[in-house]
């Protein structure tokens, strides 16, 4: 990897549609209504392209939040959205659907400069990809039913039981900065489906897809109330919610530390719960591989979003007979990952979220170092400017490395060698996490063997990181409770009540 230290990279101007949402006060979307903060802090917006403040956004007060909560507690208690035909439901969730995409190079550019991602593949996968999760839970509005389950021990014809699904109630769904838009939606939509109300908080530092997605609500009718936008941090805004008492349900995505700690405070006022967690995804390639196209899949398995997935296969683990060679595929495929401003349109990897994530990388690339791993691949930064870091492989690495045993989210592999199956089955579950597997040959036998070990909510086969809303998202272990996404991830918004009548 050439060194190229002294770099400034440029970040191309923005559209003029951008800099007019730039430029707008900082409000919050509460009630269907844009409104001022009970007080005037303010939190700056960060293009990580080039370190630069582009845009400043409310810093959410614990009274904001209970403006918030009672607006969707309202919402929820007069039947406006839960009452409704499911039909229109449906019809208006399809149409936020259709405005999002209406909307797609616009969103597709916020993102680019607040995430950092390059735009294209905010335009292919994040803008898409949010749409989609609206399309796929709208369906759901009106399929959703009880059961009339004969009683097991009561005679025949003698009572008549049988259960509603209803929908939970007030939602606080919380989210982190890797997918924001694609993340939002997903959180919305089945708790738009199952006729929820919701209070959605993304994180600080990308919350720009959120408020534009606020406009495209209140355009596609949704009463007010329903959904409600606020911004700010998550110690203080995101803790009000997690605890309010007239909150039903948190839904949270983000670091596996701060969802235990919501799931503690959650629990005094036994809300419902799911929290999507971190991982620390293995990516095991087997001995029969077509050994480019497993080096680029490993590649993008890892540096697809600068490695900032809760699913990155970041613990690379080769057969021992093909490991040389898969490094040296893994070298020929990392130039096309090499990082760039996200408007710049031959990115394929922009920088980091943030200076915060950039000291945490490169602190796991130095205590990778320290501990003995060696830098087969990058390890260092391209640019002054932004949070660039190169695309990275660290070899010589043993399990009790921290760069081995904890989440980097970034562009950071481990490689490691194996020899047989229970060897490498017993490796890739040595971990707290249990988000995603990548598993590549061309042996079926060997996959389903492989898929039956490993412990995770996800094992792909000959890819990685493809997700789609009809089949279910989640964690084993530390990586999470519950599904989201699929008929399983509707069921986290609905209660199940018993009716038994005696005839
Ligand atoms: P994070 O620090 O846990 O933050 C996630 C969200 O929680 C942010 O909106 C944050 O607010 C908020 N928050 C922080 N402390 C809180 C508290 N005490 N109470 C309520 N809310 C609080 O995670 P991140 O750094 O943004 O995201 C990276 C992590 O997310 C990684 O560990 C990754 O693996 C995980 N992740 C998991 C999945 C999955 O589906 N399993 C998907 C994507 C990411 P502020 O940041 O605004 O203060
Ligand atoms: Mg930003």
């Amino acid at each position: 990897m050439p060194q190229a230290a002294t770099l400034a990279y440029t970040q191309p101007a923005y559209s003029a549609a951008v800099e007019k949402t730039l430029g707008r006060k900082p409000q919050l979307f509460i009630n269907g209504e844009w409104v001022d903060s009970s007080h005037g802090a303010l939190l700056d917006v960060e293009d990580p392209s080039t370190g630069k403040v582009i845009s400043q956004i409310v810093d959410a007060s614990e009274k904001d939040v209970d403006r918030a909560v009672a607006a969707a507690r309202i919402a929820f208690d007069d039947g406006r959205w839960s009452s409704l035909p499911a039909l229109q439901r449906e019809k208006t969730m399809i149409r936020l659907a259709e405005l999002i995409e209406a909307n797609a190079d616009e969103l597709a550019e916020l993102e680019a400069i607040d995430n950092g991602k390059p735009k294209s593949i905010a335009g292919a996968v994040d803008v898409p990809g949010a749409a989609n999760q609206i399309r796929f839970m709208a369906g759901w509005a009106g399929k959703l039913a009880g059961e009339t389950p004969t009683p097991y021990g009561l005679p025949q014809g003698a009572t008549f039981a049988y259960t509603l699904r209803e929908p939970v109630g007030v939602c606080a769904q919380i989210v982190p900065w890797n997918f924001p838009l694609l993340m939002a939606c997903q959180k919305i939509a089945p708790a738009l489906a199952a006729g929820c109300t919701l209070i959605l908080k993304p994180a600080e530092q990308t919350s720009l897809t959120a408020l534009r997605l606020a406009d495209l609500v209140a355009e596609a009718g949704f009463p007010a109330g329903v959904i409600n936008i606020i911004t700010g941090l998550g110690e203080t805004a995101g803790d009000r919610m997690v605890r309010h008492p007239d909150v039903d349900k948190v839904a949270f995505t983000g670091s596996t530390d701060v969802g235990k700690l919501i799931g503690r405070n959650a629990t005094d006022t036994m809300k419902r719960i799911t929290l999507e967690l971190g991982g620390k995804s293995p990516v095991i390639v087997m001995p029969d591989v077509d050994i480019t196209q497993a080096s680029q899949g490993a590649a993008s398995a890892i540096f697809f979003n600068s490695g900032q997935v809760c699913v990155a296969g970041s613990r690379l683990y080769a057969h021992r007979s093909i490991y040389d060679r898969l490094l040296e595929g893994l070298a020929e495929a990392t130039p096309r990952w090499v990082p760039r401003p996200a408007l710049d349109p031959a990115a394929q990897m922009g920088p980091l979220v943030s200076s915060e994530q950039y000291d945490r990388v490169m602190g796991y690339i130095e205590a990778g170092k320290r501990d003995g791993a060696s830098v087969v691949i990058g390890g260092d930064s391209p640019s002054n400017d932004g949070y660039y870091v190169n695309p990275t492989v660290l070899a010589d690495v043993n399990p009790q490395m921290s760069v081995v045993r904890e989440e980097i989210f970034g562009p950071v592999v481990v490689a490691q060698r194996f020899d047989d199956l229970d060897e490498v089955a017993k490796a890739a579950n040595d971990t707290c996490y249990g988000l995603g597997a990548g598993v590549w040959t061309r042996d079926i036998s060997v996959m389903h063997k492989l898929v039956s070990k490993i412990k995770s909510g996800t094992v792909w086969g000959n890819c990685h990181t493809v997700v789609d809303p009809a089949l279910p998202f989640g964690g084993y272990k530390q990586s999470g409770i519950g599904r989201e996404q699929g008929r399983q991830g509707i069921e986290p918004y609905l209660e199940t009540k018993t009716v038994f009548i005696q005839l």
